[in-house]
């Protein structure tokens, strides 16, 4: 459990002003100077040492990502930061920039300094309207403190900030479909190979990252990246901003290593399932987008990228969806397969096609309205999507309907057989 001098987010909720002043006396932009005067490549080092793993869902290593980035040639290199957060069950970029924006801002001008971009674009949530006054707000006081812009904070580095606002797509969350809809075209995912990296933003090399990502490189550059791996589980290192929601009394966000128990954040911060323990059903771990787990496994899965993996799920973005007994697990099902199917982007025949059909198809389910051969259907439908796309989003309508089949699928089953009895 994490120590409380180790938070990297002290004031998560909001108790203090979110501005300069009081984010300065948290320890954000302090020797911000000396650590810009230290060559890139040793940021990149201290971060990919840290077993730092991006926090917007994928888990890759970021300092690695980084060092993919180009190194020499005289081309216009970009940060963009992914400040989309679409995925249900997910609300912890939206805190940090309502609560903490210094962090993220000082971690971007420290991440754009190791890739060697001279700007960055953040790219927020159009609806995120009173988070993208007060990150504005904050960004004006770090260029009138002379912490970004020309010689950032004294050093040699010249560094630009822009917000940009989106327009509510999931699907901006993919980091090509971002970087498209930066660009001014219909956000729409590209095919990979070439890699931002490569070819990004404008044509140029480009890393996106997730905001919490970001807001945490300050404070692993302060304190090392020992002290960041010392905290988590082997290769799941550091902590982690937890969403806990649904049926839970005290839904919040919370600070933990990453490895926490499930049952423990769950019944430690988020007050139990309503009904108590006894009373839940399943959780989804990580986000709609993945797989979701029944009780016997919630009782001792760790909350980190590798244990989740390993049972059959995924860490995802950390947003922990709580279902108790009373919940009609069918119907929630449903009702993610029919966001998947309205946010799919149509590019691709299995997404464009599939997800309609799943959504059509779960609706008979939640109506009892189908066949026990067609739930077999339903199942290999899935498969032949998951794997098949463009992007993910395929995977992501596909992986919950796989996860009610794999633990639900005798319930489901049974009540098609009593009500063929019935008629
Ligand atoms: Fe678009 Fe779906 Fe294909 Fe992604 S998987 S590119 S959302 S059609």
């Amino acid at each position: 459990m994490i120590k409380k001098n180790n938070r990297i987010f002290n004031n998560l909720y909001g108790f203090e002003s979110p501005y300069l002043k009081y984010a300065s006396k948290r320890g954000d932009w302090k020797d911000t100077k000396k650590i810009l005067k230290n060559k890139p490549s040793y940021l990149i080092d201290i971060v990919t040492k840290s077993g730092l793993r991006g926090r917007g869902g994928a888990g890759f290593s970021t300092g690695m990502k980084w060092s993919f980035m180009p190194k020499d040639g005289n081309k216009q290199h970009y940060l963009v930061i992914n400040a989309d957060e679409g995925e249900p069950g997910t609300c912890k970029d939206r805190d940090i920039i309502r609560n903490e924006p210094h962090k993220l801002i000082e971690g971007c001008l420290l991440s754009a300094y190791a890739i060697n971009a001279s700007k960055c674009y953040i790219y927020i949530r159009g609806e995120f309207f009173n988070e993208a006054a007060i990150l504005q707000k904050a960004i004006d006081e770090a260029y009138e403190a002379g912490f970004i812009g020309k010689n950032s904070c004294g050093s040699d580095f010249d560094f630009d900030l822009y917000l940009h606002y989106g327009s509510g797509a999931y699907v901006c969350g993919e980091e090509t479909a971002l970087i498209e809809s930066l660009e001014g075209k219909k956000g729409q995912p590209r095919l990979k190979p070439p890699f931002p990296a490569n070819v990004g933003l404008y044509g140029m090399p480009t890393t996106v990252n997730n905001v919490e990502t970001i807001a945490v490189i300050p404070t692993i550059l302060r304190k090392g990246s020992d002290w960041f791996s010392g905290m988590g589980t082997k290769n799941n290192s550091g902590s982690k901003i937890f969403c806990i929601s649904g049926q839970v009394n005290k839904p919040c966000n919370v600070e933990e290593e990453l490895g926490v128990p499930l049952k423990y954040l769950i019944q430690k911060y988020a007050g139990d399932v309503i009904g108590g323990w006894n009373n839940l059903l399943a959780v989804v771990p990580g986000g709609s987008s993945v797989p979701l787990l029944p009780k016997h496994v919630c009782e001792d899965v760790l909350m980190d990228f590798d244990s989740l993996k390993n049972s059959g799920s995924g860490l995802g973005t950390a947003g922990i969806i709580v279902i108790n007994k009373q919940t009609n697990i069918v119907k929630f099902i449903a009702r993610l397969s029919e966001f998947y199917k309205h946010e799919s982007c149509g590019q691709c025949t299995p997404c464009r096609e599939g997800t309609g059909w799943l959504m059509r198809m779960m609706d008979r389910i939640v109506h009892g309205n189908v066949s026990e051969d067609e739930i077999e259907l339903l199942e290999e439908v899935t498969h032949q999507i998951e794997g098949h796309t463009i992007c993910a989003l395929g995977d992501a309508a596909a992986w919950p309907i796989q996860g009610l089949l794999k633990h639900f699928k005798n319930d489901i089953l049974k009540s098609i057989e009593k009500k063929s009895k019935v008629a």
